[in-house]
């Protein structure tokens, strides 16, 4: 089985330097899907969210057609 786990470290998007993953995990070191991650950049001081992916298809177009708007 897979195991989910954010990256330690991420590239910053504004300044190419360093980002350190700030969010501990639980107390049994189990990561979910759609978990929020926070990131500081050591440069720029920037914090960055991730959602952690799922493992259902993520696609979100896949409830078209059940669109309640037509009533
Ligand atoms: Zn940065």
């Amino acid at each position: 089985m897979d195991r989910l786990e954010p990256e330690q470290e991420i590239v910053c998007v504004d300044c190419g330097g360093r980002c350190f993953l700030l969010t501990p995990p639980r107390e049994d070191g189990e990561w979910l899907p759609g978990d929020v991650v926070a990131y500081r950049c050591e440069d720029c001081l920037d914090r960055w969210d991730l959602v952690l992916p799922g493992d259902d298809d993520g696609d979100p177009d896949g409830v078209d057609g059940q669109d309640p708007d037509w009533a």
